[in-house]
């Protein structure tokens, strides 16, 4: 597969870019490993200092790269201003509070005295989407470098620009050379560096398939791997939310980032005694989404990241429509050049149907209507995956008994399922295993080595 930046918003090709050879995938690997010996020597100190003067060169250039980020997958350019703050926030965040998280940990065990020591494991590997080009390198690389390990970066082949970019940032910012390093190849190729020895350990945000693979891999050759993978998460309505509230959140929740979050609100399940109510109001805000080209500011819905990924997705819509699916708003490609989805409201779906089951990655709304808070919380975990998911009351205490009874890795009470740097990000069953960002993100790819003492 060719890496291009293609402009999603006209489907022209921009630029195309060569491949790394394997001599010179080889050769960056070298570098990272004996850059490695000597950075896990460097002190906190230092690292945290590389890491501040990253987060300070990326706002510097914010409008620069967030026009990137636009250009390569359409994102709103507003969003896109907001992605580049928010992954220089989680740079600065590993840089002030790494050193606390990674301190010696006393134990008190009935004999003797212990504590553990956090070490780093080596170089790394994390293999990223395209859908959030900075933030989800923001949350692999800054922890992972604050702890002492180097990492090396496989970006999604149609990011190519936005990889170069973070890349530059380290060495403008004078990172040895090897702590970070951008490799410029194809997911396959991703899968197979995972059996090089010269790397300990390999995270992957992505689909089911492209972790199924690295999974693969890690488990032959024995390495710790961290998956973020889809989801299809439940936005759960009760009877006694605030209705307009709750519409305005599923809006974002379901729209934000032209639909193509992990923790996108995909399912809205709506209890029966407010479900017309909240039907009604959504689908006359989802009817007046203005669509348009993503670096007009107000644009509030963009092209899909690729021209395959809208066919797809219409693809997708079309096979539930063929299975018993009714489409309340949209349902088609617009009628326009680029990668453009109609924002779409799908109702009447059951067990059987495509969008019941699958991670629908844009616009498209799957709405159901059920009998009570019981039923609303059967068909949440009526899922493959377990990402995140959100549910609406007024009753606090109430929502807290629900989100316990959830199967996923995130529940958000009166809001969609959200991330900020000092919350854990991640899931459980299909939608994979590990987590990002906090306290818990730093720990994935350290030795908790026990040190006892007679
Ligand atoms: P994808 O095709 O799996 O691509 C993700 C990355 O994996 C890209 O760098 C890709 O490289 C690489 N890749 C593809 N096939 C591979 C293979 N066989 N072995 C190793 N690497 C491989 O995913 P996507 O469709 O771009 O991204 C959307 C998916 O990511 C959705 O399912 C979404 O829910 C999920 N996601 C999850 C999270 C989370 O935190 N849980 C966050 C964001 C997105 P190429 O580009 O070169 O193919």
């Amino acid at each position: 597969m060719s890496i291009q930046t293609i402009n999603p918003a006209t489907n022209k090709v921009v630029q195309t870019f060569e491949e790394m050879t394997a001599s010179a995938v080889d050769k960056a690997i070298t570098v990272a490993v004996a850059t490695y010996t000597a950075w896990r020597k460097t002190s906190y100190e230092q690292r945290a200092a590389l890491l501040h003067k990253v987060a300070s060169l990326m706002r510097g250039q914010r409008d620069r790269l967030a026009r990137l980020i636009t250009l390569e997958m359409g994102k709103l350019i507003a969003q896109a201003y907001g992605e580049i703050d928010l992954s220089a926030d989680i740079i600065d965040y590993y840089a002030t509070n790494g050193e606390q998280f990674l301190t010696d940990k006393p134990l008190q065990p009935e004999y003797g005295k212990a504590f553990i020591r956090y070490s780093p494991i080596g170089v790394l590997l994390g293999v990223e989407p395209w859908n959030f080009p900075f933030y989800q390198v923001a949350r692999f690389a800054a922890p992972n470098i604050m702890a002492g390990n180097v990492v090396l970066v496989k970006h999604a082949s149609i990011v190519p620009q936005c990889a170069i970019a973070i890349e530059d940032l380290f060495r403008e910012a004078n990172a040895p050379a090897g702590v970070y390093t951008n490799l410029l190849i194809s997911g396959k190729r991703a899968s197979a560096l995972v059996a090089d020895n010269r790397i300990k350990g390999v995270s992957l945000t992505g689909s089911e398939e492209a972790g199924a693979s690295i999974a693969m891999e890690a488990g032959k050759y024995l390495k710790k791997s961290v998956l973020e993978l889809g989801g299809n998460d439940a936005f759960i309505v009760l009877e006694d939310a605030d209705i307009d509230k709750a519409v305005e959140w599923a809006m974002v929740g379901r729209l934000n980032n032209n639909g193509e979050c992990c923790v996108a609100s995909k399912r809205i399940i709506v209890v029966e005694p407010v479900a017309d109510e909240f039907l009604r109001k959504f689908k006359e805000k989802f009817t007046q989404v203005k669509v348009g080209d993503p670096m007009d500011p107000a644009t509030e819905l963009g092209p899909l990241s690729s021209e395959a990924a809208a066919v797809q997705l219409a693809d997708q819509v079309a096979r539930s429509v063929a299975q018993g699916a009714t489409v309340l708003v949209g349902g088609k490609r617009c009628d326009r050049e680029g990668a453009f989805m109609q924002p779409t409201i799908l109702t009447d779906l059951r067990p059987g149907i495509a969008a019941y089951h699958e991670e629908l990655f844009g616009p498209v709304a799957s709405f159901y209507r059920v009998k009570d808070e019981a039923a609303a919380i059967a068909l949440a975990n009526d899922s493959d995956f377990g990402l995140g998911g959100s549910v609406f009351t007024q009753d606090i205490e109430r929502g807290k008994r629900v989100a316990d009874q959830i199967d996923t890795g995130m529940v958000f009470i009166n809001h969609p399922t959200w991330t900020q740097a000092d919350l854990p990000f991640g899931g459980t069953k299909r939608s994979g295993y590990g987590r990002e960002l906090s306290e818990l993100g730093i720990e994935e790819f350290v030795n908790k080595k026990l040190i006892r003492i007679s």
